[in-house]
């Protein structure tokens, strides 16, 4: 029967660039393996013999002459074609095993299953039939470290075998095993080898190699002699002799074809199981260097709270002056002389006057009008004396504010109409002058004027007490005549009536004026403004605020690009693990995306967790500090720390999906 060939080299060359000439290792490497054979490549140390097997085994390109694996020249291969090749045909068992530390038996033989995009039911069983067949079943879920070196190299060989292995490559499969694990591994190769899977074995030890049919040697660079060994029956006459080989049951499972199914490997739900699989080793390599990964987050985890937590006070703050203008003064509008506030020219415009107040109190909008003259003055009670506010209103204006008392009464329309000497205090006017009695009924002179007392106001937040300043509030006929002589009002505030809209009411009181005074010399403010001033300022504080804590999420990215970087160098022999069995530049690549992303991720939701956590502390311990977490901004902020994961951890991804194979492999 003649055996088709699988491999094919022609005047292979490999040259290294050592300083500024390059050094050949490999001198035209004519070599011909067919389907069946086991040959052994031995040589000394230093002969070229691990340089071949790379070149075979689809890891490193020849610098010059054709490689044909089964008749597709490998020459212009790009790495992900390469990768194919090695998933598809080749099974690598290397002298130090090669297998992944943090993963246990059964997962490091799935892995070439996973990157041949296999089921995961499907894998797991057949790398249990596989382990089971190697006399492993005991050791399934056992981890690198928990196996003798004979074991591991039995775990080798079956994720060798796991995508079929028809091609399988070992290089000094006995060098690290003692003699009786040697032999127990070569003759399980020799089994393989009698179930039809093509065998190269690399070694420097004539004993491994006289268990091989085929012998090479080669010398530095060059074959020296290709010699058959007859001793070892010939394979490829003995499987012609049984072309139905009688095989027993575990038998069966190493030499079956792999479980590839090319329709299902390239569906969605196997780009969705990939998927899953570099999500589940992300997880796990961040589990498995957690103090680090905590580190990491730090950055992102202080940004993110940062963020969220300017938000939420903004907001907060922002919702709280709102709501204590919608309490205090609902909704209100105030008429100003002037073209705008702080127009210099509005202390000339005098036509204000108390006949406007009367023409706005009888529409149909006006719950309340109140006019207000203001000024400073000098009050005095005995040698207690401090600068206050004197407002003059109307009776009004304590219904326009939502001002409550205290004790006393407001002033009477008669006192208004007759300019009455009397006044109402504010609760800072109570305290400063008489701190122990009653004020009621006593006298309290402002400038040169005597006022009896008839009034007191409980406290309150409203804008028109400004802060701790005495204010008191005094009929504004008595104010114009007896403080100021004037005859115009400072302003006209009025309270519209619920349900009707505050534009409306604006244009309204406009025309009404306007026909009035026959010109706008005044000018309108509604808490609805000021309530969008407020709004609009907030917004400015937030952006600002959270322009800072955006340059504290950027540090933290850098922070995270930095670890990529080292996790990248650290596990640069994993890395190349994974490609030696298969895995493409693209599943590397997101393998380390994920990460990034999962520890941004991760850190912002901790951040956001812990923002609204410390949030909970202040506002129990200051009840005037209010948070306000809205939905909005948690989205935002874990959509920004993925954004961050995905933008620095690209760079150190993508240099490790570019990193060469067989440089990574040899990395301790
Ligand atoms: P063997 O496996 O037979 O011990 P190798 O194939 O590892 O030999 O190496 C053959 C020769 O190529 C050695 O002289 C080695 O120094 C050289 N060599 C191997 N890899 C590199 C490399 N990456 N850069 C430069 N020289 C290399």
């Amino acid at each position: 029967m003649q055996h088709e060939v699988l491999l094919e080299l022609k005047d292979v060359r490999r040259s290294y660039n050592s300083g500024a000439s390059a050094v050949e290792v490999l001198h035209g490497i004519d070599l011909t393996v067919r389907r069946g054979e086991m040959v052994a490549i031995i040589g000394p140390s230093g002969s070229g013999k691990s340089t071949l097997m790379n070149i075979i085994g689809c890891l490193d390109n020849p610098s010059s002459g054709s490689y044909r694996v089964m008749g597709q020249d490998t020459l212009n291969m790009q790495p992900d074609e390469l990768a194919a090749l090695r998933r598809d045909f080749f099974g690598f068992i290397f002298q130090r095993y090669h297998l992944l530390g943090h993963l246990c038996a059964r997962e490091n033989v799935q892995v070439p299953a996973v990157y041949a995009g296999v089921r995961k039911s499907k894998r797991d069983h057949r790398a249990c039939e596989l382990l089971t067949s190697l006399g492993l079943e005991e050791r399934v879920d056992y981890r690198p470290a928990q196996l003798s070196g004979g074991q591991q190299q039995r775990v080798s060989i079956a994720r060798a075998l796991m995508n079929g292995g028809q091609i399988i490559l070992a290089d000094e499969p006995t060098g690290a095993l003692d003699t009786k694990s040697g032999q127990d591994v070569m003759r399980t190769l020799q089994e393989l080898n009698a179930q039809g899977h093509t065998i190269i074995i690399v070694t420097h030890d004539p004993r491994i190699a006289a268990c091989a049919h085929r012998v090479i040697a080669i010398e530095d660079g060059s074959i020296k002699s290709d010699t058959i060994n007859e001793q070892v029956a010939d394979p490829l006459a003995l499987q012609d002799a049984q072309a139905e080989p009688a095989q027993q049951a575990s038998d069966k499972v190493l030499s079956e074809q792999p479980v590839i199914n090319n329709q299902w490997s390239k569906t969605w739900s196997s780009h969705l199981d990939r998927f899953k699989e570099a999500f589940v080793m992300a997880y796990r390599a961040m589990l498995s260097n957690r103090m680090r990964t905590m580190l990491t987050m730090l950055g992102i985890i202080i940004g993110i709270m940062a963020v969220v937590s300017v938000v939420a006070l903004a907001r907060g703050a922002s919702e709280r002056i709102i709501s204590n203008i919608a309490a205090m003064g609902t909704n209100t509008i105030t008429v100003y002389p002037g073209a705008r506030m702080g127009d210099v020219r509005s202390g000339r415009v005098r036509s204000l006057t108390a006949r406007d107040l009367v023409a706005l109190q009888g529409q149909p909008f006006a719950d309340s009008v109140s006019a207000s003259v203001q000024t400073n003055s000098l009050l005095r009670r005995g040698a207690e004396e401090s600068n206050a506010t004197i407002q003059g209103v109307s009776l009004d204006l304590f219904r326009v504010y939502g001002l409550l008392l205290k004790s006393g009464r407001i002033f009477s329309q008669s006192e208004l109409d007759n300019k009455a000497q009397v006044c109402v205090i504010d609760d800072n006017t109570a305290k400063l002058f008489f701190p122990t009695e009653d004020p009621l009924g006593k006298t309290i002179i402002v400038g040169k004027v005597g006022l009896r007392i008839i009034g007191v106001l409980a406290p309150s937040d409203s804008f028109i007490i400004r802060g701790e300043q005495p204010t008191i509030f005094m009929p504004y006929t008595s104010v114009m005549t007896r403080l100021m002589n004037q005859n115009y009002l400072s302003s006209v505030v009025l309270r519209i009536k619920d349900g009707f809209s505050t534009p409306v009411a604006e244009s309204s009181i406009k025309r009404i004026l306007i026909t009035r005074h026959g010109r706008e010399d005044f000018f309108l403010q509604s808490s609805d403004t000021i309530m969008k001033s407020i709004e609009e300022a907030t917004m400015t504080f937030t952006l600002m605020i959270s322009a800072i804590a955006v340059i504290s999420l950027v540090v933290g990215g850098i922070g995270v690009m930095n670890i990529m970087l080292v996790s990248v160098t650290e596990r640069t022999r994993e890395i190349g693990i994974r490609m030696a069995v298969g895995a493409r530049q693209s599943d590397i690549l997101s393998q380390f995306l994920i990460e990034a992303v999962m520890v941004c991720m991760l850190g912002g939701l901790m951040g956001v967790l812990l923002s609204y956590f410390v949030g909970q502390l202040i506002m129990h311990f200051w009840p005037t500090i209010v948070l306000s977490y809205s939905v909005d901004s948690i989205v935002a902020a874990v959509l920004t720390s993925s954004a961050i994961g995905i933008a620095f951890g690209f760079m150190p991804a993508r240099s490790a999906s570019r990193l060469n194979p067989i440089e990574a492999l040899s990395r301790e």
